[in-house]
């Protein structure tokens, strides 16, 4: 059996030898995660604990063992101990704060586009639509993009950021709905993977 080579920051997709496919967010995600956890984890998937082996041979042991179902649940269980637990607000100032070193500029704020001065426009399971101070705001979980026409969102639509607005809407809309988004783009941006991609649009577009 061939051990996984410790490989620092870079990204790589497939364990050689492996019998399955681990997608490049589990790669990451492992790759951010401790030895004891690491061991733990093997464990509750049922491998005999073998004391002394490294961290990149636990890690090659674990992606080698485990099926493509394990592997998706071992991949929820990671995103879940990272961002579960977090409330929405925490979750969105993750990702403003994010945007906000990516950008080199201050982020959008929030308190700026009060609560009581939004109106819904539509709330369902695919579509939220909200004016605020005259602007169109969507946030189309359908097909997974937002939208708004606001000029700082012409702005930072261009560069996957969102406005005040569009953060108002995630902190408005119900909260399972903003969560799954929020925690969608966090994992998307520290670990990557397009299957967690969000698409930003002109409102028209939309
Ligand atoms: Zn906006």
């Amino acid at each position: 059996m061939k051990a996984l080579p410790e490989h620092g920051q870079q990204t790589f997709t497939v364990v050689r030898g492996g019998r399955h496919r681990a997608s490049p967010v589990l790669m990451n995600l492992l790759r951010d995660t401790s030895t004891p956890v690491i061991e733990y984890l093997a464990e509750k998937f049922g491998l005999r604990r073998l004391p002394g082996l490294s961290r990149s041979d636990l890690t090659g042991r674990l992606l080698r063992q485990l099926n493509e179902d394990e592997l998706k649940t071992l991949e929820n269980d990671l995103i879940a101990a990272r961002f579960g637990t977090r409330p929405v607000e925490e979750l969105l100032e993750m990702l403003l704060r994010s945007d906000e070193q990516r950008l080199g500029r201050s982020r959008p704020r929030l308190d700026d586009m009060p609560a009581d001065e939004a109106t819904l426009v539509r709330g369902d399971t695919r579509r939220w639509v909200y004016t605020m101070h005259g602007h169109d705001v969507i946030v189309d979980m359908a097909n997974r993009h937002f939208a708004c026409s606001c000029p700082y969102f012409r702005f930072a639509s261009h560069r996957q950021a969102l406005c005040k607005h569009l953060g108002r809407a995630l902190m408005l809309m119900p909260e399972a709905y903003a969560r799954d988004i929020l925690i969608e783009l966090l994992v998307s941006r520290r670990y990557g993977g397009p299957e967690t991609r969000w698409t930003y649009q002109s409102v028209r577009a939309a």
